[in-house]
């Protein structure tokens, strides 16, 4: 930013050069001599003295006290006709008062006076008042210092073209009127053969020789010098300083004289130009002040309507100037900061390297530009973009620091956004499965490198699919969040757990001890999921099945290792869901066939594929057979027996368990049938119904047609439905049990205490029987938890009124625990596993 006082550079170079020793002060030139007379001495030996010392001036003087002075110019005022005139004392002829000028005068100061005054002399004085020189026009052409000019201009600029040659025969006197009157200090006298010259200072010769009036013709100094009008007024001036001459004649191309030309004339040459040339750059001047004071309004207007923050320091870095946007970038105002160091901004993120390095770039190169963070009045922290520049003087001189910064969070934030969604999970903040990827890649190479061991883990959560259809996605999506944070939770700082999408996760696990350790943590995983969630008011429970596979055991490479811990999660729903595995290379081909099932699936029951096989459920009491339970098998004809739990999900998802549901319902009552007509005991029959079936529009209709059709008593059918039929619609769920109920048959809660709903839930169910999930039953000897929660579904399941079935009991243990809380019925290969209907137990 330039001072708007200063001129523009080259403006001011030009007239300093051009304006040579213009600011020389007199006192500097002028010269000491000075000579003096007293007031009775004759004009003769007045100006016989002058001659002697070729001086054009002499002062006189009486005692300190300057009377007058009497001059060449004064010469021309004798009257050359009275020989008496010589002698009249020199105090009758000179000119008083004597014109001082001070020694402290520039001498453009001086040119200028002397031309305004019409003065060709000045006395002068120094600060006391005392005289110490006189000053002539001459002095001031020669020491002006305007070589400059000179050397540019030619005598043809000066020539006055008013001048009149005299004959040789017009007498002295004609020629001192015609000087006098002409105000000219020479004249020209014509010859026939050329021109001569009679100036103040032959005058004032003659003066002193005491010459009577005579005819020029023998007075003028013989021949005139003379110059081409083109010559340049240097040489002129030279010219005249080398021939001690103090004028000039002037010729035209046609060698006719056209002028006569003095110190004077060129002296005023110069200073029109001078103050011409002065005034000019004055107007320049003017107007690069008001461009430039102009170009400052606009720069204060942008600098304050800037919606970049605008710092302005001195040369020691201290804040002289801010603009509005930076009050509102920092929160500081502009009393605040004035004064202080920039430093007060600082962050303390960026380290003293970093400033030394940045104010390396400015020393350098004038400027820096990069991200810093800084921080607000109120603290907060912020990324702006950064420009800072040393702003120098037209001398080069560092006057400024000037700071230009916007604020950059946004943008951050927007990378940062964007980084995000290309490498995390928006919905739980986990890492996607490309950061996965990425991560376990480092993982392996480093594993590969210690010879060390990685897990990867691929947990998916247990009917799932089930929560997000019934109860919807907000609640799907809340319940995936805490789960990911209680996965996130049971890990250390350095593992990785990734959602895949869905309720798919994975884990990658280094730095542990063997297949032990992996296990320990899919233990802890399993159990930081076990506590029930809360969503929406609602208790959900969530259980998980998770496969693990080992580096380098299971695979070497990420994607292997991350397809056979899949395989292995799939192995660990295949055994009951709830649970984990390790990874078997024999699961492979069965993960593979998992896919061929889809398309298996929708011929088995045209094919005649399905069969049911009957699980006895017995009374504690009288440990007899009180019912069936019917449990569907599929006798694929390349891969044999195939699991429910492999099948069922897909045909749920096909919704092909519509039609084998009803197939099932009417094979296990034409079943009940045929043992009836064999003469058995009439035992209750229990059928499975998935929650896909419940709610297709045709149920109870399709129910009461079979009970129909079949001759089934409704009270020894039980309809085995999961809690999870009636979370979408509760309300509906129980209205079609009361219809349900209003055919005759019963109803069980299946797989109870791994699903949705608390225990508070129960009593709004119209339903006649609870079956406590083998995952209760499983511990139930050694786990007192697990003792205390069966014996808590124990418990209020009969103050409800119900029946309550222990699923999955292996052991006499399992059994003598369930038999001391009271539980009802039991079912599990300590009695019997499913069997074909002809192998079912009398
Ligand atoms: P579920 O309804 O809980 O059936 C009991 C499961 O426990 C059966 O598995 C049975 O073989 C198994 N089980 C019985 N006692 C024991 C025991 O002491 N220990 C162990 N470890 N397991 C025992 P299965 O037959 O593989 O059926 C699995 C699931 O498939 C069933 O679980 C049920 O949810 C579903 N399912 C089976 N048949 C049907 C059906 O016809 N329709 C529908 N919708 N689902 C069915
Ligand atoms: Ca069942
Ligand atoms: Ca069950």
């Amino acid at each position: 930013m330039r001072d708007p006082d200063s001129l523009p550079v080259q403006l001011e170079s030009a007239l300093s050069s051009k304006a040579g020793n213009a600011e020389l002060t007199l006192g500097e030139i002028v010269r000491p001599d000075i000579l003096e007379c007293p007031p009775g001495v004759s004009l003769r030996e007045a100006a016989r003295r002058m001659n002697e010392a070729r001086v054009s001036s002499i002062l006189v003087v009486a005692g300190d006290e300057v009377l007058g002075i009497w001059t060449e110019r004064d010469a021309l005022r004798v009257d050359f006709t009275d020989a008496s005139a010589f002698d009249r004392p020199i105090s009758r002829a000179m000119s008083a008062p004597v014109r001082t000028v001070p020694r402290s005068i520039t001498l453009q100061e001086l040119a200028v006076r002397f031309r305004e005054d019409h003065l060709r002399h000045y006395l002068v004085a120094d600060d006391g008042g005392r005289r110490c020189g006189i000053v002539s026009q001459t002095d001031v052409v020669m020491n002006q210092g305007i070589e400059h000019y000179l050397k540019l201009r030619k005598v043809d600029s000066v020539i006055k073209g008013s001048m009149q040659p005299l004959s040789e025969s017009a007498p002295l006197s004609e020629a001192t009127r015609r000087m006098r009157e002409g105000g000219v200090d020479a004249v020209v006298v014509a010859y026939a053969d050329g021109y001569g010259i009679l100036t103040e200072r032959d005058v004032t010769r003659l003066v002193a020789a005491g010459t009577t009036d005579r005819a020029v013709g023998g007075l003028a100094s013989r021949p005139l010098v003379t110059v081409d009008a083109r010559t340049s007024l240097y040489r002129v001036r030279s010219l005249l300083a080398e021939r001690r001459m103090r004028h000039v004649g002037v010729v035209d191309e046609n060698g006719a004289l056209v002028d006569l030309i003095n110190f004077s004339d060129i002296l005023t040459g110069m200073e029109l130009v001078y103050v011409h040339e002065l005034q000019s750059a004055l107007a320049e001047r003017d107007r690069a002040l008001s461009t430039s004071q102009r170009n400052l309004y606009l720069a204060e207007k942008v600098i304050e309507n800037s919606l970049e923050g605008i710092l302005i320091t001195d040369d020691q870095a201290r804040i002289i100037s801010v603009n509005p946007a930076f009050t509102h970038l920092t929160g500081y105002t502009a009393e605040e900061v004035i004064g202080r160091n920039p430093a007060m901004l600082s962050s303390g993120r960026q380290n003293a390297a970093f400033y030394e390095r940045m104010w390396a770039s400015i020393h350098a190169h004038g400027s820096w530009q990069g991200e810093v963070w800084n921080r607000r009045k109120n603290g907060e922290i912020f990324p702006e973009f950064l420009t800072i520049n040393a702003i120098t003087d037209h001398d080069g001189r560092l006057t400024n620091y000037a700071a230009l910064f916007s604020d950059i969070s946004q943008v951050k934030e927007s990378e940062q956004r964007i980084r995000d969604l290309a490498y995390y999970d928006p919905l739980t903040g986990l890492p996607n499965r490309r950061l996965l990827d990425d991560r376990l890649q480092v993982e392996l190479a480093h594993a590969s490198r210690q010879h060390g061991r990685v897990a990867v883990m691929f947990v998916d959560l247990d009917r799932f699919k089930r929560i997000n259809d019934s109860l919807g996605h907000e609640v799907g999506d809340q319940l995936l969040v805490e789960v990911a944070r209680r996965l996130r939770s049971c890990l250390r700082e350095d593992d990785t757990v990734a959602r895949m999408g869905g309720d798919e996760f994975v884990v990658v696990m280094s730095d542990f001890d063997g297949p032990d350790g992996a296990v320990h943590a899919a233990g802890r995983m399993a159990d930081a999921l076990r506590d029930p969630i809360a969503v929406d008011g609602r208790e959900l429970v969530v259980t998980c099945s998770i496969g693990i596979s080992l580096y380098p055991d299971d695979g070497a490479d990420s994607s292997t290792l991350i397809k056979n811990a899949d395989v292995a999660m799939y192995r660990a729903k295949d055994e009951g869901r709830n649970a984990f595995q390790l990874y078997q290379p024999a699961m492979n081909a069965r993960s593979l066939e998992h896919l061929a099932l889809e398309a298996a699936l929708h011929r088995a029951l045209p094919a005649d594929e399905l069969l049911l096989y009957y699980q006895p459920i017995i009374s504690v009491e009288g440990r007899r057979i009180v019912a069936a339970e019917a449990l569907l098998r599929w006798r694929h004809p390349d891969l044999g027996l195939v699991s429910p739990a492999e099948f069922i999900p897909i045909a749920e998802e096909t919704g092909l368990i519509v039609p084998i549901g009803e197939w099932v319902l009417r094979t296990a009552c034409t079943q009940h049938a045929a043992w009836r007509a064999a003469g058995r005991l009439p035992i209750r029959m229990m059928v499975n119904i998935s929650a896909r079936q419940f709610r297709d529009h045709g149920f109870v209709d399709m129910v009461r047609r079979v009970l129909r059709e079949t001759g089934m008593p409704p009270h020894l059918l039980t309809l085995e439905l999961t809690e999870s039929i009636l979370m979408d619609d509760t309300r509906q769920g129980i209205a079609l049990l009361e219809e349900l109920r209003l055919l005759g048959l019963r109803v069980a809660l299946d797989d109870f205490g791994t699903g949705y709903s608390s225990l508070g839930y129960l009593k709004r169910f119209p339903i006649d029987e609870l079956k406590i999930d083998r995952l209760f039953v499983r511990d139930i000897d050694r786990n007192p938890r697990d003792a205390a929660l069966a014996a808590a579904i124990i418990s209020i399941g009969h103050s409800l009124g119900l029946c309550v079935v222990g699923e999955g009991v292996e052991t006499a243990a399992q059994l003598d625990t369930l038999a001391s809380h009271g539980c009802d019925f039991v079912q599990g290969f300590h009695f019997s596993p499913p069997v074909a209907a002809e192998a079912f137990p009398d």
